[in-house]
């Protein structure tokens, strides 16, 4: 197995982690439904993207129901 040869200084590592952090994700707001959606991308909850419906979506399933085989 790889050995480090020398010590990684608290310092060090916090300067390489400097560069890790995450960005926040920047939402548009869907111009059907007003939710928020990423950019680019259907909107999540009413399923449509340019103002036109692409993905169907059920308002609500039963899991339960014995005929949803
Ligand atoms: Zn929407």
């Amino acid at each position: 197995m790889a050995v480090p040869q020398n010590k990684v200084t608290r310092s060090r590592r916090n300067q390489r982690r400097a560069h890790d952090a995450l960005t926040a994700a920047n939402p548009n707001e869907c111009s059907n439904c007003g939710e928020l959606k990423r950019p680019h991308h259907v909107c999540a909850s009413c399923g449509h993207y340019d103002d036109r419906e692409i993905v169907a979506v059920v308002e609500d399933v039963d899991l339960d129901d014995e005929d949803a085989a």
